[in-house]
């Protein structure tokens, strides 16, 4: 018998062409054919007497063939067989185009099985029907037939009966202990596969797409349970809620909290007043507001004399936190450091160099640092550490977040991840494992959705007048300049554009410049300035995409945006709609015609980040979604896993390591799990 590790030229009949044709499709071993799933099922499981078909039944009927005939169109000259079948109950047509050979295949007299989708053209029909010899049918009719993935020169029949051959010629041995596969009544692999290949109906082949996304889940399910056992034993300071000073905090906001910003920051102060390590992710839409719930987590922990680490993905967004913080607490002692690869600063002193804040932190004087990430990487010593906080997470490669230190008394600090890319629940769950998700299900009330146009160039005067209007009644602007591949050209690009702005556009207006390459302390100047209202229009690259929040700005124009991708444009539009004020984004194009792309279209339609990102899932793979964080993260298939397939794989992979801690008889189990550790670092 075969294995399924062999070479696919170990079945009978694949020569090298054949076997070129079957690597364009991945398929090199055994193993690789019977893995390569249909993509769907067309159901002709159904035998039905010919006087059920009705329009649109899809089925498979057989009877005799009592008339055939080839003909040809007059007008079109399209060549196509006609034949009646006739069973005891009636009789439906059959029609072929341009398969001339079926007339020679099928002659009247014959038993036959017919199978597809009745139409109606003056009477009911079968079109193009798929047909077999009734004494052989079973491989194209009356069946779930699979519909698989192809090539040139490789037919969806062709790769059946090659898939027939190799489940007669193969032993497919199970990798999982049967025993354990009875018990969470999964079937086993020969089962799977075969009922992948042959269903004899959708709950059979329900059970068998389960099963491979159990296989699927498991080494990463694995994975979590052994790093889960080594971080039992950690612990945590216990961050003890002031429910007065808390309250307080919460009267003293210039708005009411949302309910969804109330349930999340009680279930975080709750976590933090727990000896294990708290591992929360706060999820919430673009100006959701995230950072007020994180600001009640800061001002516990340092309200208990424990120190925070807030950190940012840019340094312009840790010094907008920075101030931001500094007047949230501005009636408390506590004191805020700034510490970036351009800034020392604190908000108790008026001078203070690096070497300065870094001792003030170390001799606990500073009760929150602000930074980059950099400041992970700079080693920075927080004694108290108590909370790290990492805004807009999805930035960060999660072997960054490894870096994470123990304080002075041995304790891990609670984590507190914040991202408006809405990871679904299914993906976070096998990610981390033990990650609880807060979700900022609402926007504040007070919000309008903001209005979307996809503008063309006709439309260009018209748009800069919208934001003279909006500039007159008080309010900002941002505008977008388009991607450009080398940062030097987008330089070149932004000052361009900026120039051109200036003096052809709104002469009248004062517009400040930003872009990624300007020095740290210019950036923070021209956000400042922009933040106190001393432009009108902001001038910008993507620096300002993620974070930034000026609530004063009601216009975001983007230009040449079909070089964004979907997230990173609604990361952009949310830098406007931040208050009660209407506000728009005026989407540009290099070409016109690309706002036929779906992309677009869909971008204007919905403001909701979830809608989204689904979009992007289904139309570009997780990989894109997640970016860094996903690297290491390989389902083979992401279609098949559910949550109930992930928890059901942790179950598996519980008893499993029950039966056997180190997995010795598991050696390749073993070496997946461990690549997931070594990639993934699930703190
Ligand atoms: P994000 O979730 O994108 O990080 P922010 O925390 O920056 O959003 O909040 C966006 C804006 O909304 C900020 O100006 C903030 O002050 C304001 N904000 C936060 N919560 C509320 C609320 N409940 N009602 C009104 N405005 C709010
Ligand atoms: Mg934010």
């Amino acid at each position: 018998m075969l294995k399924l590790s062999d070479n696919i030229t170990k079945l009978p009949g694949i020569g090298p062409a054949f076997k070129q044709i079957l690597s364009k499709i991945n398929i090199f071993s055994i193993g690789d054919l019977f893995f390569h799933l249909p993509k769907r099922y067309l159901d002709f499981s159904k035998l039905l007497p010919i006087a059920q078909a009705q329009t649109g039944v899809t089925a498979t009927f057989e009877g005799k063939i009592t008339d055939i005939q080839s003909r040809k169109s007059y007008r079109s000259k399209l060549k196509f067989t006609e034949a009646i079948l006739t069973d005891k109950t009636g009789n439906l047509k059959l029609i072929w185009f341009n398969q001339p050979y079926i007339a020679n295949s099928i002659k009247v007299g014959q038993l036959i099985t017919v199978a597809g989708t009745v139409e109606f053209y003056r009477e009911p029909q079968l079109v193009n029907p798929l047909f077999e010899l009734k004494n052989k049918a079973g491989t194209k009719t009356n069946r779930l037939l699979p519909v698989y993935p192809l090539t040139a020169k490789l037919t969806n029949l062709r790769l059946i009966k090659l898939i027939a051959q190799a489940f007669k010629l193969t032993k497919i041995v199970d990798h999982l202990p049967e025993q354990l596969l009875a018990k969470f009544n999964l079937p086993t692999l020969q089962q799977t596969l075969t009922a992948v290949h042959y269903p004899q109906n959708f709950s059979e082949l329900s059970a068998s797409q389960l099963r491979l996304a159990v296989d699927d889940a498991l080494p990463q399910q694995l994975a979590v349970l052994q790093k889960q056992k080594l971080s039992q034993a950690q612990q945590a300071p216990k961050i003890k809620t002031n429910i007065e000073l808390t309250q307080q905090f919460v009267k003293n906001l210039p708005f009411n909290l949302t309910d969804s910003q109330k349930r999340s920051a009680w279930d975080i102060l709750q976590n933090l007043d727990q000896p294990q390590p708290m591992n929360c992710l706060l999820q919430g839409d673009v100006s959701s507001g995230k950072t007020v719930v994180a600001a009640m987590a800061v001002l516990n922990t340092a309200l208990n004399n424990f120190q925070v680490a807030l950190l940012a993905p840019t340094e312009i967004l840790a010094s907008q936190h920075y101030q931001t913080f500094t007047q949230y607490f501005k009636s408390h002692e506590i004191e805020i450091g700034l510490l970036t690869r351009t800034f020392s600063q604190t908000n108790k002193t008026t001078d203070i160099t690096k070497a300065e804040l870094i001792d003030k932190i170390k001799s606990k004087q500073i009760n929150i640092v602000i930074g980059t990430h950099a400041l992970l990487q700079e080693s920075v010593n927080i004694p108290n550490l108590a909370l790290v906080i990492i805004d807009e997470q999805h930035r960060f490669g999660v072997a960054q977040r490894n870096h994470l230190i123990r304080n002075s008394q041995n304790l891990y600090p609670h984590l507190l991840t914040m991202s408006a890319t809405p990871i679904p629940r299914t993906l976070a769950l096998s990610l981390y494992g033990d990650l609880e998700v807060s979700q900022l299900t609402q926007v504040p009330s007070s919000r309008k959705p903001i209005i979307t146009k996809l503008a063309s160039e006709s439309d260009r005067q018209k748009t800069y007048q919208a934001i003279r209007n909006e500039v007159a009644a008080g309010h900002q602007a941002f505008i977008i300049t388009p991607k450009v591949e080398s940062t030097d050209d987008q330089v070149k690009s932004v000052k361009q554009e900026y120039l051109r702005l200036q003096k052809e556009v709104f002469p009248n207006l004062k517009i400040g410049l930003i872009y990624g390459k300007m020095k740290g302390a210019d950036k923070e100047r021209t956000m400042q300035d922009f933040s106190r209202g001393r432009f009108d229009i902001l001038v910008a690259t993507t620096v300002i995409e993620i974070g930034i929040d000026i609530p004063n700005a009601t216009v975001i124009l983007i230009e040449g945006a079909e070089n964004f991708g979907l997230a990173q444009l609604h990361q952009l539009r949310g830098r406007v709609g931040r208050s009660h004020r209407q506000s728009y984004c005026y989407v540009f194009t290099s070409k016109d015609d690309v706002h036929e792309s779906e992309r677009l279209q869909i971008f204007a339609q919905t403001n909701d980040g979830f809608t989204l990102a689904e979009y992007d899932l289904q139309n570009r793979g997780f990989g894109d979604l997640f970016g860094k964080m996903q690297s290491g993260f390989n389902f083979r298939f992401p279609q098949f896993v559910s949550i109930k397939a992930l928890k059901l794989a942790r179950q598996f992979a519980q008893e499993l390591l029950n039966q056997d801690p180190s997995l010795k008889n598991y050696p390749k189990l073993k070496m997946e799990s461990e690549q997931y550790l070594q990639t993934i670092h699930l703190e």
